[in-house]
Parts: structure tokens; sequence; C-alpha cells
């Protein structure tokens, strides 16, 4: 054997895994079937702003040790994740705080909102929220939903909020507080200089071969190494031979305008159901940027397909059954392990992502 670990995918997975196999004494190879490591966190320097390729990250987390460990890579600015809510020509903070209900109610002190949010709740009398509609409305009250959570959950689902299950929201979270930063975690910002670099340093003197499917030559890249570190899909993985587990998609289109500041704020979601897109983001903000033009995403939903890009897994019954199903299988496997978003059919934030990473390097290595 050429390698101790075989590497599939150059995401932060396999590159964490990479990296501290490496710290250990161990050959990696790692391979990635699209032409860029740092999988979807890749940013992509185009006039001088990194663009958020595969749609935006924020990095935060209230675990000290996944900070100080992401902090070898990369220094952080202070970037505080505020987004904008825009209904119409209406536009209201987010997370749903004090500035949104004084926005929205024309009104000042936290018992003001509490008791409107109440008397909307009251009003409807939902015992037993049969639907995601419901659901929203027995937490929230008429207004928020209406005007902040009906349209961008329909477009975000491509169904309407009363064919949607209620266990999507289990929970809204309000603050009675002015606050508009979206995370409570205690760590957050972005990496200056973008996120690519934190692979790149990951990946330093580790060998990496792009444009390289796994599952086009998979004898031959068995034959090379001990065993295998898979980040790619599940059911792929065994030729969908159970069936296919499904994700939700998401189009981005990406344009450079002549301004320097489109929007003055990096993401701002559009919340009524007749704007397509869901949200635009305004890249240069992540990073304070005064470049004198500006590169803004539009984000459309969309249903996924055998060959789209996947995003978010659709993880309700039928998928978590059939996920197990593949799972069975994989935890057989002498020579191969299964990590990460695709590995795992699971939604990680990043800081979650290393957590799992480490864990496994600890077991593995
Ligand atoms: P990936 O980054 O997907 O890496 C897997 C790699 O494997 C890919 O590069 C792929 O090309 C490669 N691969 C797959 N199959 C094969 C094969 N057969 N052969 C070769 N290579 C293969 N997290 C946050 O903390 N904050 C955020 O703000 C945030 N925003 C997000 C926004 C969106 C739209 C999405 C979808 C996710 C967001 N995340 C965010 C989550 C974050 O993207 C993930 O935690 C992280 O990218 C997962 O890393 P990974 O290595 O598991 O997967």
């Amino acid at each position: 054997m050429k390698y101790d670990y075989l590497v599939v995918g150059a995401g932060l997975y396999g590159a964490v895994f990479a990296y501290e196999a490496k710290k250990k004494g161990k050959t990696c190879l790692v391979i990635d079937k699209r032409d860029h490591i740092a999988g979807n966190i890749y940013c992509e320097n185009v006039s001088g702003i990194n663009v958020h390729k595969y749609g935006a990250h924020i990095f935060h987390t209230s675990d000290k040790k996944i900070w100080e460990y992401v902090n070898q890579f990369a220094e952080f600015n202070n970037y505080i994740n505020s987004p904008v809510a825009r209904y119409k020509n209406e536009l209201y903070n987010l997370p749903f705080n004090m500035n949104t209900f004084s926005k929205m109610w024309n009104i000042a002190t936290p018992q003001e909102a509490k008791d409107i949010i109440a008397s909307q709740i009251a009003d409807l009398n939902i015992t037993e929220p049969k639907n995601l509609e419901e659901q929203a409305l027995s937490l929230v009250g008429k207004d928020v939903y209406e005007k902040l959570i009906k349209g961008y959950t329909e477009k975000q689902w491509g169904r309407d909020c009363k064919d949607l299950p209620s266990f999507i929201i289990k929970r809204l979270p309000l603050r009675f507080i002015y606050d508009n930063n979206y995370f409570n975690d205690r760590y957050q910002g972005i990496p200056i200089g973008g996120y690519t670099k934190i692979v790149e340093k990951m990946l330093d003197g580790i060998e990496v071969r792009l444009n390289t499917n796994y599952l086009d030559n998979r004898e031959e890249f068995d034959a090379m190494a001990d065993k295998i570190v898979y980040t790619g899909m599940i059911d792929q993985f065994y030729d969908y031979k159970l069936g296919v587990l499904e994700y939700r998609s998401v189009r981005f289109e990406t344009e450079e305008l002549p301004m320097e500041n489109y929007q003055g704020n990096a993401v701002v979601n559009y919340t009524e159901r007749e704007v397509p897109y869901t949200r635009i983001i305004e890249h240069k903000h992540f990073e304070f940027g005064k470049q004198p033009t500006t590169i803004i995403s539009r984000e459309y939903s969309s249903e996924w397909k055998k060959g789209d890009e996947p995003y978010y897994p659709v993880n309700n019954d039928k998928n978590n059954a059939l996920y197990q199903q593949y799972k069975e299988l994989a935890d057989k496997e002498h020579k191969v392990i299964f990590g990460g978003r695709l590995g795992g059919y699971k939604y990680y934030d990043m800081d979650k992502v290393i957590a799992a990473a480490l864990e496994m390097c600890e077991k593995e290595l």
C-alpha cells in the first residue's frame, strides 16, 4: 500500500482528518472531484472580494477548544451576523428581537411586545398544531408569522406551510432585548482572507489530487491505501442500491455590480412569497470590504435531483430510516470510515464538523 489513508473529499472534514493524520506520522492522499479544495466552504476571490461560492458561511461556536483549534489556521475578524428581513418594502431586524417588534408594532417595551404576541396566540386557539403554519402561529402569533416566516419558509421548502410538518419549527427564539446578533454563541467571525486559506494550511505538505472522482476508479484507489475516509454521499457510495436520500438544493445567481454598496448588509432575507429568491448575500460585507465594486448572490431554493449539488438533507422519517439502513452497511465496512455532512447525512455547522472529525481522529489515529 502506498498510503496509510485515502481521504475522499478535500472539504473541512477531510482536511482536518488529513492534518491530524500527518501530525501522527501517517501518509494520506486526498482526492476531490471538484477543481478546488475546501468543499462547500470554498471562497473564490473576485475583484478582491471573497465570494462564498456555495452559500454564506459564518463561523460561530461556543466550544472554546474548537475556536482555538480553528484559530491555528486563521485570524478571525469581528463580524457579527445580523441579517435583515425585507417584506415588501418594510425592513425588519432578525432574529426576532425588540428591534423587530418595535418596528412592527411601533412599541418600545418588552412587556408591550409580549402582550401583543400573547393576545395574537390566544385569538387563534390552537391546542395541537397539525402543520408548520399552526406550529409557527402558536409560537409567535399572526404578524410575525405572516410577514417574516410564511413566505420565506414556503420558498425554502417549495411547499405551502399548511403542507409542511410541524416538527420543522420546534421552537422560534424570541428575544425581548434590543440585540440583532443572530447567533447566541460565544465566538463568531469570518477568517481574514477567506475560508479556503484554512483548508490550504491544513493540507500543506499533503498530496492532493483535484478533478478526481473516487467512484470513477474505486478499485484502483482501494488498492492504494490501507484505509479510506469517505466524505461523499453515503447512498452514492453504495450506488443507491437501497434508495436515494433526498436533499434540498440551492441555486446561486451571482453578479458583480458597478457600485460600492448594494444593500448595506451581508444578508438580506426576502420574506414575501412573490420575490422568487430567499435571500441576497453581499459578500464584501463579511469582511468590511471597501472595493469599488460589489458582488451579490441571489439564492433560490430548489428541489434536489440526482446529480445536483446536495445542500440540506431532508431529515424526515422516511429519509432517516433509509439512512439507518445505509449506516448498517457502513458499520460493517472494515476499510472505510464515513464522515462529514454527506457521509453522515446530517446538517453540520463548521464547528460541529471539525468536532466530529477530531473525535474520529481520537479513535482512529
Ligand atoms: P463538504 O464541504 O461538502 O466536502 C465534501 C467534499 O467531498 C466535496 O468537496 C466533494 O466534492 C467531495 N466529494 C464528494 N464525493 C466525492 C467523490 N466521489 N470523489 C471525490 N470527491 C468527492 N456552517 C457554519 O458553521 N456556518 C454557516 O454559516 C454555514 N452556512 C452554510 C450554508 C449552506 C448553504 C450550507 C449547505 C452549509 C452551511 N454550513 C455552515 C455548513 C458547512 O458548509 C459544513 O459544515 C461543511 O462544509 C461540511 O464539510 P464536509 O467536509 O463535511 O463537506
